[in-house]
């Protein structure tokens, strides 16, 4: 199947022709697609069409930008499985978890809707008699927008959505390993009503992407993926005196104390490490586990990833998907062998599955590994699969030292019945957010999203934070006094 960009509302392929295929990693035998490999020359078309749109969706009363996106919520909920579908074959995760992706970009669209009759500005007094200082949420421009392709349909909405009703146009460059899924998108917008070249997909590669950060007509870059892309993004960024806002990787903890409820933390640890194949940035990937139940806590966990179901995530009761793609699997490869070089103790899994069911797919087994140190490189790289590694602490003091012993910061978890633990976890902990007695995934979209550290760079997507990223502040001064006000020197006078 042939697939296009998306530019001035017209689906067009590249201008050089050229394209790539995009696999099944369940079963590499299904190709999705072939898809444009964009070029800058795509990318300078698709910013001339979003600056031409900008000239008047920025005109357009935010209340009815708002009721476009709502529209667009409403398209999502009616085709929800058809994406959910979609998502599946593409990039691999459980059919329960692809609708999950889906409810969040509708239930992101219902908030971003809203906010349309907010976008609340402040009026204060002036510090001069007969003067009015107000002030306005105003859109930034055209926005460059880069994504992962680990939510493909969640992530880019939480963007897209409140970008749009800001008053924004956008052109979007869509991860080459979820591009099937951005094209329904861009069709459900379209559908929704969005007048042409107000949202743009070019489909590509880092060629692609880097060309969207270097545009001198795009004034904004929000990017989420991993922090080596993010840090040289930012680079750019900083040399072309443009906004970015980043959403990297992560390293998260999860901490049980002896008094936590522990099949509770049984199950949040379960699904915080292997859900989504541990390929979430918010994945659990680092178990803190107290010494004095760590025996039978160990040995339960050991025996329930077992019995996860690794497959298809188009399958009846599959639990774990498969990988992304072949270099991410040999990247897994790479970080468990070093696991076993450097002395950590693997407890299951540590292998490929390539037999049977997964002889066409890139699968990988659940894998724990115990008595892992804070040297190690699995306790400090991101691995970005399903692999959890443990370390034993003797009280939350160590505990917390050694979460926070990490260069990042987006989620962390604790399980206790102490609310004192508790709330010390939740001063203490140096991450964007923390859970307890809950797994380290589970973003709700009405609240900030983001991390401290190398995760990000100070923005939170999400709710109302969102809006900081893509609004300027306009300041303004009304003075109906008649006369000139000098503002401070007056006053002192
Ligand atoms: P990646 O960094 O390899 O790619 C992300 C996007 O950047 C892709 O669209 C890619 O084509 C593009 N890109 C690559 N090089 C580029 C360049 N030089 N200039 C511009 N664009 C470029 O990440 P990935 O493998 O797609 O996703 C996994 C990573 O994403 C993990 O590190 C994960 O933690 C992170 N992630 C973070 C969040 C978050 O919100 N913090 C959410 C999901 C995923």
């Amino acid at each position: 199947m042939q697939l296009l960009n998306y530019i001035a509302g017209q689906w067009v392929p590249s201008r050089s022709g050229r394209t790539f295929r995009n696999l099944n990693p369940a079963d590499t035998r299904d190709c999705v697609g072939e898809f444009p490999l964009s070029s800058a020359e795509d990318v300078a078309l698709a910013v001339e069409a979003a600056a031409e749109a900008y000239r008047s969706w920025r005109l357009v009363p935010a209340p009815q930008r708002g009721e476009i996106v709502r529209r667009a919520g409403q398209l999502l909920r009616e085709r929800k499985e058809e994406l959910a579908r979609a998502m599946v074959r593409e990039m691999g995760k459980p059919l329960v978890e692809a609708r999950g992706d889906v409810q969040e970009a509708i239930d992101t669209a219902d908030y971003a809707a809203s906010e349309g009759r907010r976008l609340f500005g402040y009026t204060t007094p002036s510090e001069l008699p007969n003067k009015v200082n107000l002030s306005f949420r105003m859109p930034v421009g055209v926005c460059g927008i880069i994504t992962a392709w680990n939510f493909p349909i969640a992530v880019p909405s939480w963007k897209i959505f409140p970008a749009l009703v800001a008053g924004n146009t956008i052109v979007w460059k869509p991860s080459e390993d979820a591009p099937l899924c951005a094209n329904l998108l861009a069709e459900i917008l379209q559908e929704a009503g969005l007048p042409p070249g107000v949202f743009n997909v070019v489909h590509g590669d880092a060629e692609a992407g880097e060309a969207l950060v270097r545009h001198p007509g795009v004034r904004l870059i929000a990017f989420t993926g991993s922090t080596a892309v993010g840090r040289r993004i930012a680079t750019l960024c900083g040399e072309l005196n443009k906004k970015c806002s980043l959403e990297m990787g992560g390293k998260n903890p999860l901490i049980v104390l002896p008094d936590a409820d522990l099949d509770l933390a049984l199950q949040g640890v379960l699904w915080g490490a292997f859900g989504t194949s541990g390929q979430r940035c918010t994945a659990t990937s680092r178990l803190l586990l107290h010494r004095d139940i760590a025996e039978h806590f160990l040995e339960r966990l050991c025996a329930a990833t077992q019995q996860l179901r690794v497959g298809n995530g188009l399958d009846e009761g599959v639990n774990v998907g498969p990988i992304i793609n072949a270099r991410q699997l040999e990247r897994i490869e790479h970080y468990v062998e070093l696991g076993r070089r450097q002395g950590a103790r693997l407890l299951v899994g540590g292998h490929r599955l390539t037999e049977g069911e997964y002889v066409h797919g890139y699968f990988f087994a659940p894998t724990i590994f115990a008595d892992v140190t804070p040297e190690m490189t699995i306790f400090r790289e991101e691995i970005f699969g399903p692999v959890l590694s443990v370390t034993l602490v003797d009280s939350l003091e160590h505990a917390i030292a050694l979460a926070n012993d990490s260069d990042y910061g987006l989620s962390s978890s604790i399980y206790t019945r102490d609310i004192v633990a508790a709330f010390r976890a939740i001063r203490d902990l140096e991450a964007g957010i923390t859970y307890v007695n809950a797994p380290t995934i589970g973003a709700e979209a009405h609240m900030p999203f983001g991390g401290v550290k190398a995760t990000g760079n100070g923005h939170r997507e999400g709710g109302w934070t969102v809006f900081d990223i893509f609004t300027e502040w306009k300041t303004v001064y009304i003075d109906y006094s008649g006369r000139l006000q000098r503002a401070q020197i007056d006053i002192e006078q």
